[in-house]
């Protein structure tokens, strides 16, 4: 078995967060004081896109959600907060809404 087929069982979202906390830790060691550049979490296979969040603001992403550049979606999510630089998506969302 090929370490590219041991990959095919996570998701592609999961998998660019993966990389994601790998970035954080690294910027984190080395201080970073302004944002961090992470990779787009989307469903998109091929996305190579970039975001730019501070590296607070990533870590206070509550578990389950993903980021992505600004208009592109997740499976199964909805965006609930879009800003300039990233969207932040979580599952479920139709439960939250207020009666
Ligand atoms: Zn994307």
């Amino acid at each position: 078995m090929s370490a590219q087929e041991d990959r095919a069982h996570v998701s592609r979202p999961e998998d660019a967060r993966h990389s994601n906390h790998r970035i954080a830790d690294r910027a984190e060691r080395f201080r970073f004081v302004s944002r961090v550049p992470m990779l787009c979490e989307c469903s998109d296979p091929d996305c190579q896109r970039l975001f730019l969040i501070e590296l607070a603001a990533y870590r206070k992403v509550p578990p389950g959600c993903f980021l992505t550049v600004p208009g592109h979606s997740v499976d199964e999510h909805e965006p609930t907060t879009r800003t300039d630089e990233y969207w932040q998506h979580a599952s479920g969302i139709s439960s939250l809404r207020a009666p």
